[in-house]
């Protein structure tokens, strides 16, 4: 027979297992969103780009968000200013092996562009960075790797639209 003190205790002890259950959820799904805040703080002044930027970021699979969250070198930035460059480019690492930089520079003029355009042209610069600029399997073409990997995360550019 339990002593009320008993029952108290596990009633509180599921109180408290509840709550931190509900804490820890939280810190998970805050987590990425928290830590996409440093990839999209580049676009502030850009808010078009920049919600472009994030929904692209939100829609990758667990393993690349993790790929990029768990790597500190992984950077987006947003450039103006060099003429002669397309919509966006990939800064590949320096070194071999990852060493160096992984960082994604999306022009601001994308911010003109159509969104499925837009989304398109981010989620392929982030497929290099996911497959460090290399080929996707039997795709040893870095472009079509990029284009193949962006499209089966639901990206796709349609260039007659
Ligand atoms: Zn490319």
């Amino acid at each position: 027979m339990l002593s009320d003190h008993t029952r108290w205790s596990r009633e509180r002890m599921s109180e408290t297992i509840s709550r931190f259950e509900r804490t820890h959820e939280n810190t998970l799904r805050e987590y990425p969103l928290m830590t996409f805040a440093a990839y999209i703080e580049p676009f502030a002044s850009h808010p078009v780009l920049q919600r472009r930027v994030l929904h692209v970021l939100e829609s990758l699979p667990d393993e690349v968000q993790r790929d990029f969250l768990d790597d500190p070198r992984f950077r987006v930035e947003i450039d103006n200013y060099i003429p002669g460059v397309g919509w966006s480019f990939w800064m590949p690492p320096p070194g071999v092996d990852g060493q160096g930089s992984r960082c994604v520079i999306l022009r601001s003029k994308l911010a003109e562009a159509s969104e499925s355009f837009a989304h398109y042209v981010i989620a392929h610069e982030f497929a290099h960075a996911f497959l460090r600029n290399g080929g996707w399997g039997e795709i040893t073409d870095i472009e079509q790797a990029a284009d193949a990997l962006a499209a089966s995360w639901g990206f796709v550019h349609y260039p007659n639209r």
